[in-house]
């Protein structure tokens, strides 16, 4: 008899709670997955069974009961439970806010899983003449139930058309018995396995893609590990959608992840023009009612296609068949703070668990992915060519060192620029760096001004006459002259702001667009200037980060990297892989049409061989070198790290704490456990916080699991735990 309730709640604690079951609940409902009320404290709050136990830790006599229970089925189903626990064991965070990520705020706050309306129909004495004469005067009210008489029953939407006090009438009906309330599912029905639900046929197949579908295809039976490797043009998001079809067809669902960035409403409307079926779109900018209404789709199996930003990988689906997970080696998979999951990592186990394909796709694979192919883990479909003549851009260097230079635009990369503006295309330039300069210098005494909290320069934002600090958001005024000798100040190096400037000046009757954080501020400017570019308005396209990713300009023709040198001599071992990639991305947005495009990489580094590997053999050389390092060095993915980061107002803390962290785990000696560290971060003070990290290491995550196991909760106890703000980073994407 397994009285026990182990529940989840939404706290910092890692740790199921544990409660008695309601009062005249049949047990039999008490299922995991399904949402109880619980006394919580002084609160009454929503929690999620987990598991049901035979005994509890605590005396059975002081357990509360749970106060009631929400659901009638779960809300998580069984696998999708067994996956949300596997994580928060697997990544160390608090189970209950592992499951809180899952679920929409509307459910978290004890909304119905079902989508329910409140109906009213004639009461069984009403249908046969039993109930009490309405009376004479009660007109309004037989008006009602008149209407009752030629229907089922009838929800707020027809009522409010008979008279706008219907709510008045239904309560008065109620009073007398004539009218019954009711809640009725109005979830849409899952849609038909046999029909394609296909509204318009994708274009024919090149070959390299009708064979990547057919090898998709041909796995949809079990699971089965894809990576999609495709230059960008070269047709993939029409593998997916075709493998979608065939998945579809059958009757199942398909869940699409995408990066943040490139969840536009122009790629929801490319699923939604192919398919004759709702889609489930899950993102971070959507209402709770929004988010609930999809994440119903998703789990009534209404909507085929459920697509969705990271924690889509959450949604429930009613009939999974395909997982997709496009732009694979985007960071903004991995949840950066609290429950830091790796959303990609996760779409494989949960493939597993499903017995389903995943398809990770990228033009830019990551490390990690290569190397499951490679280790046979993973089937490797390649695009090698762009669709429909397109052709792939040529890349070439530009040595900063030995060309003259405006204001960071060497002399040959100008010219450049104006030939391809001469022949009617479109430039973009990408730097990575926003504002004006990345410094405030003064030449006579070398000040340059700093951030007060971190130890950071400031930036110039020209515009704003203000500096501006990137890492924690301080802002300043400009001083008229140097604060330590009275001298002249000037900005010294460039920024996007600059660059458009720059550019404004030499090339007077070009129209620019800017697009960078700054420039985008304001709501609806980003649909605007890409507007503006995709008519040919502007000739010219200055960006950062932001114009990697997701967008496609079929006009420009050539692509300038004003800077490549900032990631070349990175601290974090993903330095060169996030360089290659940022490259190759930007390429990509070249020659999408009927134009080669060309690429001009400026750098002070023209022989780095990180640079010479992309020109002359693409993203592929690269990662086959990159790999080789990776596995002299013994970083991942030839081995698994984890970092325990800590923080503190006063700089000895953080390094007090991992001391006694780094011996507690020396203590334990668990074999292959390599601890590195503690180091304070490159820049040590963020925000006013002195920063530091202790490094694990180990050929594979089992002997890290087997660490943490014993020594997080010794860890948590730690006096010195409660005097700096410390978590753990498993799988992290950068160090610091
Ligand atoms: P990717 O996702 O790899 O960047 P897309 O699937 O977006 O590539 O395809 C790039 C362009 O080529 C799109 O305009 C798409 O409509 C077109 N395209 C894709 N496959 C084909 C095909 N087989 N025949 C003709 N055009 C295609
Ligand atoms: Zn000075
Ligand atoms: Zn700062």
């Amino acid at each position: 008899m397994n009285g026990v309730l182990g529940v989840a709640i939404d706290a910092p604690l890692r740790r199921l709670f544990d409660y008695l079951p309601p009062p005249q609940v049949d047990p039999a409902q008490l299922q995991p997955g399904t949402r109880l009320w619980v006394p919580f404290g002084r609160r009454r709050t929503v929690g999620v069974l987990v598991e049901r136990r035979a005994d509890s830790e605590l005396p059975i006599a002081k357990l509360k009961a749970a106060a009631g229970l929400i659901d009638e089925q779960p809300v998580l189903d069984a696998v999708l439970l067994e996956l949300l626990k596997w994580s928060a064991d697997y990544y160390r965070h608090p189970i209950g806010e592992v499951i809180a990520a899952a679920l929409p705020s509307a459910l978290r706050a004890g909304a119905g899983a079902l989508a329910a309306e409140e109906r009213w129909t004639l009461s069984a004495a009403a249908r046969t003449g039993a109930a009490a004469p309405l009376g004479n005067r009660a007109n309004r009210l037989r008006e009602l139930a008149d209407f009752l008489t030629t229907r089922e029953a009838a929800g707020a939407a027809e009522l409010t058309l008979l008279s706008p006090r219907w709510r008045d009438h239904v309560r008065e009906l109620e009073r007398r018995g004539w009218l019954v309330k009711l809640q009725m599912d109005v979830s849409g029905l899952p849609f038909a396995a046999g029909t394609t639900h296909v509204r318009v046929p994708g274009p024919p197949l090149t070959d390299a893609q009708q064979i990547a579908v057919d090898a998709i295809v041909a796995r949809s039976d079990g699971f089965a590990s894809l990576l999609l490797h495709g230059v960008t043009g070269s047709g993939k998001t029409e593998v997916y959608l075709r493998a979608i079809e065939a998945c579809v067809t059958g009757g199942r669902q398909a869940l699409v992840l995408v990066p943040e960035i490139a969840l536009t409403p122009q790629l929801v409307e490319r699923f939604a023009a192919r398919f004759d079926a709702p889609l489930a779109v899950l993102h971070s900018g959507l209402t709770d009612q929004e988010r609930l209404r999809a994440w119903r789709a998703a789990r009534s199996g209404e909507a085929p296609v459920v697509i969705g930003t990271r924690s889509a990988i959450f949604a429930p689906l009613a009939n999974p068949g395909l997982i997709i997970v496009d732009e694979e080696h985007d960071a903004s998979y991995k949840q950066q703070e609290g429950f830091r999951y790796s959303a990609r990592d996760l779409a494989i186990v949960r493939a597993q668990r499903h017995g389903v394909p995943v398809v990770l796709g990228s033009a830019t694979p990551s490390l990690e992915s290569l190397e499951r192919t490679r280790a046979g883990r993973a089937t490797l479909l390649e695009l090698p060519n762009r669709t429909a003549g397109a052709q792939s851009p040529s890349l070439h260097i530009i040595d900063l060192r030995r060309h003259a230079a405006t204001q960071g635009i060497a002399t040959p990369v100008l010219l450049t620029v104006q030939r391809h503006l001469a022949a009617g295309g479109q430039v973009l330039l990408y730097l990575n760096r926003r504002g004006y300069a990345p410094t405030l210098f003064c030449p006579a005494c070398g000040w340059s001004a700093p951030c007060p909290r971190c130890d950071a320069r400031l930036t110039v934002h020209q515009r704003e006459h203000a500096l501006h600090c990137h890492h924690c958001g301080t802002q300043q005024a400009i001083p008229a002259l140097c604060p330590a000798c009275g001298s002249e100040v000037k900005p010294v190096g460039q920024g996007t702001e600059r660059i458009e400037e720059t550019l404004s000046q030499l090339l007077p009757d070009v129209p620019i667009a800017r697009i960078d954080r700054d420039a985008m501020r304001r709501k609806g400017v980003l649909e605007e200037t890409l507007s503006r570019v995709r008519s040919g308005a502007a000739r010219i396209l200055i960006g950062t980060q932001m114009l990697t990713k997701g967008h496609h300009f079929p006009d420009v023709s050539l692509v300038v990297v004003l800077n490549a040198d900032q990631g070349l001599f990175g601290t974090d071992f993903r330095a060169a892989e996030r360089l290659a990639q940022t490259i190759v991305q930007v390429a990509g947005r070249a020659g999408r049409a009927e134009r080669a495009g060309e690429v001009l990489i400026q750098s002070e580094y023209p022989e780095h061989p990180l640079l010479t590997q992309l020109v002359s053999g693409g993203y592929d050389a690269f990662a086959e070198a990159a790999l080789q390092e990776r596995r002299a060095a013994d970083w991942p993915p030839f081995s698994r790290v984890a970092v325990l980061r800590a923080e503190a107002m006063r700089r000895e803390l953080p390094l007090a704490f991992l001391d006694e962290a780094r011996a507690l785990a020396e203590d334990h000696a668990i074999p292959g456990v390599e601890l590195l560290g503690p180091a304070v971060a490159p820049m040590e003070r963020k925000a006013g916080h002195f920063r530091a990290q202790l490094l694990l290491q180990a050929a594979t995550h089992v002997p890290l699991q087997r660490l943490f196991n014993r020594w997080l909760g010794q860890i948590e106890v730690l006096p010195a735990a409660r005097k700096v703000r410390w978590s753990l980073d498993v799988d992290p994407l950068e160090l610091f």
